[in-house]
């Protein structure tokens, strides 16, 4: 049997001919037996595939010579290709959809005017020396941080990254203007863009975290800042730090929907027809078709009938 295994990569460079790399970068992991999928545009390239470990060791070694991948990093993680359905490399105007790729400049140290990274210490160390001035940006997606997020971290009402722009010019957020802010992502790509349309909108001193959330929490787990699961965008829904949900340092951020019991468990309501959220819902409540549902009232109707069923 082979080992499989998993790549997480995202590069910001300019790409002259983003048709060109998508077609060599389908016909290399088509050669290599990679699935997964990769989103390349003039701004650079975002991708997670799976395969065996020696393709991806070659995959690895050939995308670095492109010149602007060179200095690429890559993360692996457990996996291997049957974690996906199929292979995807398409070109698209943004390789995260903020809605702005007019906006976005990038040269080939990456994007240009975005906040400072700072390393997972280096975040512990700002709040060392400023307090409570420092404020904690999500530059996730609402629905991420129900089960886990920064301490008092501040969570943007948006539902998709296309929602960012419109929420940074409601004024909502004026207050931290002049204020220490970390902006923090899952991995950090988004906020490689997040915290450049911040910089342009007035925010004065912004950070943001290397490697993000991942690399913050490799390192503290649970005894740094960072509170609860991180939301994942695989089969396994969430991930816990440290020793994981036993970890005596663990918080349980999330909670049912119906019956508030503790749970980091995402199920999509049963009215799949009009409604597509994830909402949280506990081990009990799942079992009952009544239950399956986000709380909307047409949802709650559409279970009922389920349950009637
Ligand atoms: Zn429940
Ligand atoms: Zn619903």
């Amino acid at each position: 049997m082979t080992i499989g295994k998993i790549l997480l990569y995202y590069c910001f460079t300019p790409i002259e001919d983003p048709t060109a790399i998508m077609l060599w970068q389908r016909s290399l992991c088509e050669k290599l037996g990679l699935k997964g999928r990769i989103l390349i545009s003039e701004h650079g390239i975002n991708g997670t595939v799976g395969g065996d470990m020696d393709a991806c060791k070659r995959y690895v070694r050939e995308t670095r010579e492109y010149p602007g991948f060179k200095k690429m990093e890559f993360k692996w993680s457990e996996g291997g290709a049957e974690d996906f359905p199929r292979l995807s490399v398409k070109v698209r105007d943004e390789i995260v959809a903020f809605g702005a790729p007019g906006e976005l400049k990038v040269d080939e140290n990456g994007v240009i005017g975005g906040g400072v990274h700072l390393k997972p210490e280096e975040v512990n160390k700002l709040v060392e020396e400023r307090g409570e001035e420092v404020v904690f940006f999500d530059g996730r997606n609402a629905m991420e941080a129900e089960i886990g997020k920064f301490k008092n971290a501040v969570v943007p009402d948006v539902r998709t990254t296309h929602d960012f722009i419109a929420e940074l010019e409601s004024g909502k957020y004026d207050w931290m203007k002049d204020k220490p802010v970390v902006s923090y992502c899952t991995g950090g790509i988004r906020c490689e863009i997040l915290s450049a349309l911040m910089k342009n909108r007035g925010f004065n001193e912004v950070y943001q975290i290397d490697g993000g959330i991942v690399r913050y929490g490799e390192k503290y787990g649970n005894d740094g800042l960072w509170e609860g699961s991180m939301y994942v965008f695989d089969k396994r829904m969430h991930h816990e730090f440290g020793q994981g949900l036993e970890d005596p340092g663990f918080i349980q951020l999330g909670h049912c929907v119906h019956c508030g019991k503790g749970t980091n468990t995402f199920h999509n309501c049963i009215n799949e027809d009009t409604c597509r959220k994830q909402v949280l819902i506990c081990d009990d409540c799942i079992q009952h078709a009544e239950t399956q549902h986000c709380g909307r009232p047409d949802c709650a109707e559409v279970a009922a009938a389920q349950a009637q069923a």
